[in-house]
C-alpha cells in the first residue's frame, strides 16, 4: 500500500463515472490525495507538470464497486447452526482477514458488514493498515426481538446476547422487546461502534422456528430504533422479507430494506415515497439453492430458499419496474458463500431483473453508496469524491462477466492509495 499526497492521473482510459454520462473513450481522471479532481476527455483535462501519469492502455474505468450487504464472520460451511458453536472465536478473525484481502483484490472498495462482532472491532486495524480490505460500513451487533431471526438458534437466551455470553460467537446479537429495550440495545450498538443500526423486521430462511412473513420488531419499536440511530445521524438497515415487516419498516424510518422476498405494490410505494432502498441479496440464495446439502445448510433453511426464490425474484423485478431504488448486496458470510465472488449479484441483477449492464453497475456503485449511508462520499467519479475506482479487463457493459473473475481487476484504488496493481 502506498499514500500519495500528490497527484495521480490515470490516462487512455475508458472512463464509466456512474453518474449517468456516456462512457469517455481516451479519458482521464485525475486525483490529488483522497479525492478525484477532474474526470474527462484528454483534451478538456490538464494533466499538470508533476503528476504521476498511470497509462492504463484504453481499459475499462470505474468506480470500486460496493456490497451493500454482507457479513464478515469468517464462515468456512453453510451450517449456521454448528460451525460458530464448534470453532475458536479468533479462528473467525483470522479468517475474516483473508476474506478482506479477497474482497479488495475483486474490486470492492466499500462493504457494508450487515451484522458480526468481528467487522465493527477489526475496523482500527484497517485503518491503521495493518489489515488491508475495503471500507467497510459496520453494524455491529444486530438487534433482535426475542424469537427473532436475530435470536440465534434458540440457545439458552444469556448465550445468545452479547451483553451475556460465555460463547461469544461472530452473529451474537442484542436481544430487545419492547421500546425502551431497543432503545437501550440501539444505544449498546453505537457504544459499541457501530456505523449503522442493523434490525430484524421479520422472521428469516436460517432461522428454524420462524418464516419469513412473519413480523418481528412492531413498528414503535422501530420508530424507537430509528429515532436513536438518526440521533447519533446514523441510519438502520432491516433485515425486512414479509410485507408487513417491509411497510413497518419503511414507515418507521429505515433507510435500507435487505431481502424483500414479499415486496409488495403498497411496499413499493412506500419505498419510493420514503426513498429506501432495496437490497435483495439473491446471490446467498442461488448458492444455498446450488450447493445446499454439500456445505451444511440445514434442510428447513433450504426448504424455505426453495419454496420462496422465485416469488422473490418476481416480486423485486416489479418493484424494480416500478422504479423502485435497487443496490447490489450478496450475503455472503465466507466459504463457499465466498468473498471475492461478489460481482455475481451484478450478473445475477442482469438475468433476474432485466437491467441492463450500465444500470448493474450504477446499482453496485451509486445507488449501493445510497444504501450504506455514503451517498456524496463515493460511487460516482467526479470532483470530490474520495478517489475509489477500479481499473478492469474487457468491457462490462457488453459482458458483465468479466467483473467476476478478479484476475480481470487489474488496478484497485482505494481512497487515492494504490491497493492493487497489476497492471502490465
Ligand atoms: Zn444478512
Amino acid at each position: 500500500m502506498r499514500s500519495n499526497g500528490g497527484l495521480i492521473a490515470l490516462v487512455n482510459a475508458r472512463v464509466f463515472d456512474g453518474t449517468g454520462r456516456p462512457l469517455i473513450e481516451g479519458g482521464v481522471v485525475l486525483i490529488k490525495g483522497r479525492e478525484v479532481v477532474e474526470v474527462g476527455s484528454r483534451g478538456s483535462v490538464e494533466v499538470p507538470e508533476g503528476a504521476e501519469v498511470i497509462d492504463v492502455g484504453g481499459r475499462f474505468v470505474m468506480p470500486g464497486l460496493i456490497d451493500a450487504h454482507l457479513h464478515l464472520i469468517g464462515m468456512r460451511t453453510g451450517d449456521f447452526v454448528k460451525e460458530p458453536l464448534l470453532t475458536p472465536y479468533d479462528t473467525f478473525v483470522a479468517r475474516v482477514v483473508r476474506d478482506l484481502e479477497a474482497l479488495i483484490n475483486s474490486g470492492f472498495t466499500t462493504v457494508c458488514d450487515a451484522g458480526s462482532v468481528i467487522a465493527v472491532r477489526l475496523k482500527p486495524a484497517l485503518t491503521e493498515g495493518t489489515v488491508v480490505g475495503p471500507r467497510v460500513v459496520a453494524a455491529g451487533m444486530t438487534l433482535s426481538p426475542t424469537f427473532g431471526h436475530g435470536d440465534t438458534h434458540y440457545l439458552p437466551i444469556d448465550y445468545v446476547d452479547v451483553r451475556t455470553t460465555k460463547l461469544l460467537t461472530p452473529l451474537a446479537s442484542l436481544i430487545c422487546d419492547g421500546v425502551d429495550e431497543c432503545r437501550k440495545a440501539a444505544r449498546h450498538a453505537l457504544r459499541e461502534g457501530a456505523d449503522f443500526i442493523k434490525i430484524m423486521a421479520t422472521g428469516g430462511v436460517l432461522s428454524q422456528r420462524d418464516r419469513p412473513e412473519y413480523r418481528q420488531f412492531t413498528l414503535e419499536e422501530i420508530k424507537a430504533i430509528v429515532d436513536e440511530a438518526r440521533a447519533a445521524k446514523r441510519f438502520v438497515h432491516a433485515h425486512a422479507q414479509g410485507a408487513e415487516g417491509i411497510k413497518n419498516s419503511i414507515i418507521g424510518g429505515v433507510k435500507t430494506i435487505a431481502h424483500a422476498i414479499f415486496i409488495d405494490e403498497e411496499c413499493s410505494a412506500l419505498a419510493k415515497e420514503f426513498n429506501s432502498v432495496i437490497v435483495p441479496t439473491f446471490s446467498i440464495v442461488e448458492k444455498i439453492l446450488e450447493l445446499g446439502p454439500k456445505i451444511g445448510i440445514p434442510e428447513w433453511g433450504l426448504r424455505k430458499a426453495e419454496e420462496t426464490h422465485k416469488e422473490h425474484v418476481e416480486n423485486v423485478r416489479k418493484a424494480y419496474k416500478l422504479g423502485v431504488k435497487i443496490a447490489t448486496g450478496t450475503d455472503f458470510c465466507g466459504g463457499p458463500l465466498k468473498h471475492g465472488d461478489n460481482a455475481l449479484e451484478l450478473k445475477l441483477f442482469t438475468e433476474k431483473l432485466g437491467m441492463r449492464p450500465e444500470e448493474a453497475l450504477v446499482a453496485a456503485t451509486k445507488v449501493a453508496a445510497e444504501a450504506v449511508g455514503l451517498e456524496g462520499k463515493v460511487g460516482t467519479l467526479e470532483k470530490g469524491k474520495l478517489a475509489d475506482l477500479i481499473v478492469v479487463n474487457g468491457n462490462p457493459l457488453t459482458d458483465i462477466n468479466v467483473l467476476l473473475n478478479p484476475n480481470n481487476v487489474v488496478m484497485v484504488m482505494k481512497e487515492g492509495n494504490i491497493v492493487k496493481n497489476i497492471l502490465k
